[in-house]
């Protein structure tokens, strides 16, 4: 064996480890290309850094078990003796895979050893990378201040060993964890510092990423114009660039600084390009983010069916997400179990009643996160049977909602001899006069009032309804054809009397009614039609009357 590995081979593994996550497939296809041309004189430990960039393909590729038994083996292949820098190299193989299969503690746990390896062997750069990436495991883990102190302390080694690219990636950790923590201020100065290092080293790929992030956190400083700006220039860069990824981030974040802006339209486009996006992506947590923003758009438009329909969806996506990641990390569990009881480890064994536990904790979140969407989901159900029987001008029951009451009406009466109920048809005199005389706003207005006096001036019992136009109908439960035709004659005479200069000094308003009892028909069709031809008479007899016979 060489001493040291050759620099093709470092080169080559270390391109490989890169693109391991975006193209598993293909990494461990040009894997299995370099294992075999590496012929008999084989670089000093050249089978573990093959062993970690494949365990780590296949745990992307969705190969846990495979994936971390390969990694395992691989550490366990590691004595001492041998480097640190590929002793940390594994180390850190193993927090990435533990991190993509859903187990943040784990992941956690092997970042923290791989610093540990580079603060014993004192090396810089191990240090500043062992740093980075156990700052990414602590706010994978929820602990963004600690994560914070961690990038903190790897930003001026990378800055001191010129490593430009890392440096901006550390402050782009520090804005995201700094604006999760609510401290926009503090977030929006590392953006910008990490856009002025982007600029001086020409990191022009970088920067437009970066760019991504501002829309945020900007609106979180309410500077909401300039989010606007941000957000545009962002996504036609990203578009630009046919990064989707990027994209998607900066039109979500745009949708955001819209709807604050109190522009749900323009909001709502962003949405939905955001999701085709994602729906090319296959990013499902995406899909059903933006399912749900456009659910809070639509139901703040007031369209309740749009809004219910999109809700549904989410919690579709939401489900299917939630189980296939609970899928994974029942498998990772399982195959971590197998590897601890395999080699006796107690360490393993202790994480993995950690990983369980924390598991189970987040399925009871996800169980509650779900039923509040129920919930949700009821008072819209609820909200849109409601606004589907209410006229939308007047708030009375509509066509849909008299017709059902009449009906049951009618059942009972089939039923129940001695049960009685009267109708009556009210129609405004010359109302289109009204309207062109005043307008149609002014029309509309008294509709309103005529609507509200309708609902004053009778019974809490009875039912007043639009049926459209300006044609009305009351329903008189228990009443018989007299007292619903008198209840008639006393509103007429207040429509008549009613203060209507207040909505037009002109304005004088009466109203026609044909009224009839269900008892003197056979059908409804017929009760209908009685009440209608009572009221042509009403109106060929001069209008501002009540005929009821
Ligand atoms: P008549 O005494 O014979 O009932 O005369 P009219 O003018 O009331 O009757 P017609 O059926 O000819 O006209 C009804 C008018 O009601 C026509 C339309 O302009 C008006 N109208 C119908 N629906 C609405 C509405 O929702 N808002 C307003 N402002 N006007 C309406
Ligand atoms: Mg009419
Ligand atoms: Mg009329």
């Amino acid at each position: 064996m060489q001493e040291s590995a050759a620099p093709d081979f470092d080169t080559a593994i270390a391109r490989l480890a890169q693109q391991a996550m975006a193209r598993p497939a293909d990494t461990l296809a040009e894997l299995d290309a370099l294992a075999r041309s590496l012929g008999a004189t084989k670089p000093a430990h050249a089978a573990v850094h093959l062993a970690r960039v494949r365990g780590l393909a296949l745990v992307y590729g969705g190969d846990a078990t495979e994936g971390l038994a390969l990694l395992h083996q691989a550490q366990d292949g590691l004595g001492e003796q041998a480097p640190v820098a590929a002793r940390f190299a594994v180390a850190r193989a193993l927090s990435m895979a533990y991190a993509q299969l859903g187990l943040p503690d784990a992941a956690l746990d092997w970042a923290n050893r791989g610093l540990d390896l580079a603060r014993e062997a004192a090396d810089e750069g191990l240090l500043a990378e062992g740093l980075l990436s156990c700052g990414v495991a602590l706010s994978r883990a929820g602990q963004a201040e600690r994560g914070l102190q961690l990038y903190e302390q790897a930003l001026p080694l990378f800055l001191a060993q010129g490593n430009a690219r890392s440096a901006v990636s550390v402050l782009n950790n520090l804005g995201v964890n700094l604006k999760n923590l609510g401290r926009a201020e503090e977030s929006l100065q590392r953006y910008e510092q990490a856009l002025t290092l982007c600029e001086q080293q020409s990191l022009e790929d970088l920067a437009g990423v970066l760019r991504t992030n501002l829309p945020d956190v900007l609106a979180q400083l309410g500077r909401l114009s300039e989010a606007r700006v941000a957000g545009q220039r962002a996504a036609a860069e990203m578009q630009q660039r046919g990064h989707r990824p990027g994209e998607l981030s900066a039109r979500v974040g745009l949708a955001g600084v819209l709807l604050e802006a109190g522009e749900p339209e323009l909001a709502r486009s962003e949405l939905d390009c955001a999701l085709v996006l994602a729906l090319q992506l296959g990013d499902r947590i995406e899909q059903a983010r933006i399912t749900h923003q456009l659910a809070q758009v639509h139901k703040s438009a007031g369209r309740f069916e749009q809004a219910l329909y999109m809700l549904e969806q989410a919690q579709d996506l939401e489900r299917r997400q939630y189980s296939a990641d609970f899928e994974r990390r029942m498998r990772a569990q399982q195959a971590q179990t197998e590897l601890a009881s395999a080699r006796h480890d107690a360490t393993q064994e202790r994480s993995r009643r950690t990983e369980l536990e924390q598991v189970q904790l987040e399925l009871m979140r996800l169980n509650e996160r779900l039923q509040a969407a129920d919930r949700e989901k009821s008072r819209l159900l609820a909200r849109l049977a409601e606004e589907s029987r209410t006229d939308a001008l007047t708030g009375l029951a509509n066509r849909r909602r008299f017709d059902e009451r009449l009906a049951d009406e009618w059942r009972r009466l089939r039923r129940h001899h001695e049960s009685r109920f009267s109708l009556a048809v009210v129609d405004i005199d010359h109302f289109k006069q009204v309207n062109d005389s005043f307008g149609h706003q002014l029309g509309d207005a008294v509709l309103r009032r005529l609507a509200l006096l309708m609902q004053q001036g009778f019974r809490a019992s009875d039912l007043p309804a639009r049926l459209g136009g300006e044609e009305f109908c009351l329903l008189f439960p228990d009443t018989e054809l007299a007292s619903a035709a008198s209840a008639c004659e006393h509103w007429r005479q207040q429509i008549q009397t009613h203060a209507w200069g207040a909505l037009h000094p002109r304005l004088t308003l009466t109203v026609s009614i044909g009224v009839a009892e269900a008892r003197e028909a056979d059908s409804l069709e017929a009760l209908l039609a009685l009440a209608d031809q009572r009221l042509y008479t009403a109106k060929q007899g001069g209008r501002n009357q009540v005929q009821a016979g």
